[in-house]
């Protein structure tokens, strides 16, 4: 086995399991607010902006996965509609 060869593999494996990790937990926590909702200033605290006070943000593979699922099925109705006789 090549070492090219063995790092494609690698790859292919590592994108197929964070793939199957963002399908099972597409949620992670907020990188900012660690999970809190609410970010320390000078004078107190606030509310977390990136995550709007929950705790948790999408991951950016799950927004792929999630996009790639959209346009499949935008695909297959629109494959639908076209075999519908009229
Ligand atoms: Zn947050």
């Amino acid at each position: 086995m090549t070492p090219a060869l063995a790092a494609t593999i690698a790859l292919v494996v590592i994108l197929a399991g964070y793939t199957l990790f963002c399908l099972v937990s597409p949620f992670g926590m907020c990188p900012r607010c660690h999970g809190t909702g609410r970010r320390r200033r000078l004078l107190g605290e606030r509310p977390c902006t990136w995550c709007s006070s929950t705790g948790s943000r999408m991951r950016p593979g799950a927004r792929l996965v999630a996009a790639g699922i959209r346009m499949h099925r935008a695909a297959r109705t629109a494959q639908e509609r076209r075999e519908v006789p009229r």
